[in-house]
């Protein structure tokens, strides 16, 4: 049984109505074991189903840990693919929306130069898939000194895409003081390896339902 509701948590006033314009007033199953981890800045790896609301069990921590006087970015989101980029880029949106957060979409296939304009703006999060993630690195628009935050999305998808090495090098460039939290419905011995070696002693989480 779920009875946990979030105003069960100590949540700031700003994320609790962003939550409430979103409907949610229940926490999924995966909610209710990574918020409470996720704000004592545990390093996790979890296993949980597509529909089991894992966006906002990194969304709304990441929302609520994030300093919006820093006018660097705070967290940054790999996702395998453009379409997911977006989609968790307006989530982090939706829930940052009281405290005005800002988070910026960087993917293959929309301009350059668009992206480096936006990232002239203050943002407070990235979400973005590794190749493009790495040109920006490459051509030093992307300043990721402030990094607190990283999340590996669908982390089974990113390596099934060939990702790896991009994953990699893009983690080499991160502050080594930070949360580092990993997403997958499966967890394939590749997604373990790559947990393994960048991880500090995560505690796994696994979920078998969806609500
Ligand atoms: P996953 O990443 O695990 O596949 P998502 O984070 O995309 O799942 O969430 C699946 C759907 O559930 C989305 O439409 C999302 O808006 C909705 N959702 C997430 N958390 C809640 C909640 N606590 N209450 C109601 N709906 C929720
Ligand atoms: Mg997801």
């Amino acid at each position: 049984m779920n009875e946990k509701s979030f105003a069960d948590y100590s949540l700031s006033d700003e994320i609790k109505r962003a939550l409430a314009v979103l409907k949610y007033e229940t926490p999924t199953q995966v909610q209710n074991e990574v918020l409470p981890l996720a704000f004592e800045k545990q390093d996790l790896v979890v296993k949980s189903k597509t529909g089991s609301g894992k966006t906002a069990s990194f969304g709304i921590p990441i929302c609520e840990m994030i300093a919006w006087e820093e006018k660097k970015p705070q967290a940054l989101v790999l996702t395998p693919t453009r379409e997911l980029a977006v989609q968790v880029r307006q989530d982090i949106t939706n829930i940052g929306r009281f405290k005005r957060i800002r988070a910026t979409a960087l993917y293959g296939k929309e301009p350059f130069s668009k992206q480096k304009e936006e990232l002239k703006q203050k943002t407070h999060a990235v979400v973005g898939t590794p190749g493009r993630i790495m040109d920006h690195i490459e051509r030093g628009t992307l300043d990721l000194d402030q990094i607190k935050f990283l999340i590996i999305d669908e982390a089974d998808e990113m390596l099934n895409m060939g990702f790896i090495d991009e994953v990699e090098e893009i983690i080499n460039e991160l502050p080594l003081d930070r949360i580092t939290m990993v997403f997958s419905a499966t967890l394939p011995k590749d997604v373990e390896n790559l947990c393994h070696k960048y991880m500090e002693n995560p505690i796994h989480i696994q979920i078998e339902t969806t609500t």
